[in-house]
C-alpha cells in the first residue's frame, strides 16, 4: 500500500515539523494586553456577549483587565466556562464574538482582540497555585458522567463545586475528548490540553476512569442504579462524509482520526502521503 499510494513516515526533519506544530498564536505581551483592553468601549448591551456561546461577561473581564485586576478577569471568564483557556485558543472568534465587536463597523478599524484577551486572561490563571472556585460542601451525593470531553469536563467541575462526588467515565485512557485528541496540535501547544483538565480537576471530588465504553463496559441501567445521577456528554463524534464511493479505502481518514493520530505520535512516525 505504501509503494502504491506514496504514503510514507518521516516526510519532514524535527526542525521543520517543531516549527510547523508550534503555538500558532502566541500570547498577548502585559502590554499588548494592556494596550488592546483600552480599546475596549465596554457597550453596554454588548453584541459580542450575544455572539459568544458561553455567554462570558467580555466587557467585563476586559475591563478588569485594563485595571490590571487578572484574578477578576479570569474569574469573570472561568465562572461562565471554565475551559475558557482552551475556548480562547481553537474558538474561531473571527465568525463570533470578534466579528460582532462594535469596533469592525468603523472604517479601517478591526475587532478588539478578544479571544488573544481571553487567553491573556486565563494563562494569568493558570500560572497561579490556587484554584480560583472552592469545592461546597460534601452532599453525599454521587453523579456518573458519561463523556470526558468539554461538555463531561464543564458539568463535572459546577458538580463538583456544589458539594458532589463525580466519576467521569470515557473510552479513552486520558481525559479530555475533542480538546486532548480531536484539535490540532498547534491550536493547543504545549499539552495545553492536559494543563487545563488538571486545572479543572483540582477543585477536587472528580475521578476518571478511562476504558470505559457505554453499552460495553458500562450500562445506564447499571450507573443509574449505582449513582444519584447520570450526565450523558458523548459528544459528536461522527464527521462529515465525502459521500464518495470507496472513502473508506485504507490510506484515508477523517481529519478528526487524522488529528487524534498525530496527538497521539511522535510527529515524524505518522505515515502521511505527498
Ligand atoms: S463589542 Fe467590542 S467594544 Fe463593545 S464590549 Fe464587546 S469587545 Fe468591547
Amino acid at each position: 500500500m505504501g509503494t502504491r499510494f506514496d504514503i510514507a513516515c518521516g516526510r519532514l526533519p524535527e526542525t521543520v515539523l517543531d516549527l510547523n506544530f508550534a503555538d500558532a498564536h502566541p500570547g498577548l505581551s502585559h502590554e499588548q494586553a494592556a494596550l488592546e483592553a483600552d480599546r475596549c468601549f465596554y457597550c453596554y448591551d454588548a453584541p459580542c456577549v450575544e455572539a459568544c456561546p458561553t455567554g462570558i461577561d467580555i466587557p467585563r473581564f476586559i475591563k478588569a483587565i485594563a485595571s490590571d485586576n487578572l484574578a477578576g478577569a479570569s474569574r469573570t471568564i472561568l465562572q461562565s466556562n471554565i475551559l475558557g483557556g482552551s475556548c480562547a485558543r481553537v474558538c474561531p472568534t473571527e465568525i463570533l464574538c470578534e466579528q460582532k465587536c462594535v469596533h469592525t463597523a468603523i472604517e479601517a478599524n478591526h475587532a478588539v482582540r478578544i479571544g488573544a484577551l481571553q487567553r491573556f486572561a486565563t494563562d494569568w490563571q493558570m500560572n497561579q497555585s490556587a484554584h480560583p472556585f472552592q469545592r461546597g460542601e460534601s452532599t453525599g451525593r454521587r453523579v456518573a458522567v458519561v463523556g470526558a470531553g468539554p461538555a463531561g469536563l464543564a458539568c463535572a467541575h459546577r458538580l463538583a463545586m456544589r458539594g458532589h462526588d463525580v466519576t467521569i467515565f470515557d473510552r479513552h485512557e486520558a481525559p479530555g475528548g475533542l480538546n486532548q485528541y480531536g484539535v490540532a496540535a498547534y491550536k493547543l501547544a504545549d499539552n495545553f490540553a492536559q494543563k487545563e483538565i488538571d486545572f479543572l480537576m483540582s477543585i477536587g471530588g472528580i475521578r476518571f476512569q478511562g476504558g470505559a465504553v457505554l453499552g460495553q463496559t458500562l450500562t445506564l441501567a447499571g450507573l443509574r442504579e449505582s449513582y444519584h445521577a447520570v450526565f450523558l456528554g458523548i459528544g459528536l463524534s461522527g464527521v462529515r462524509a465525502l459521500g464518495f464511493e470507496n472513502e473508506g479505502v485504507e490510506g484515508v481518514l477523517d481529519a478528526v482520526a487524522f488529528i487524534e493520530t498525530l496527538r497521539s505520535s511522535t510527529l515524524s512516525d505518522v505515515p502521511v502521503g505527498r
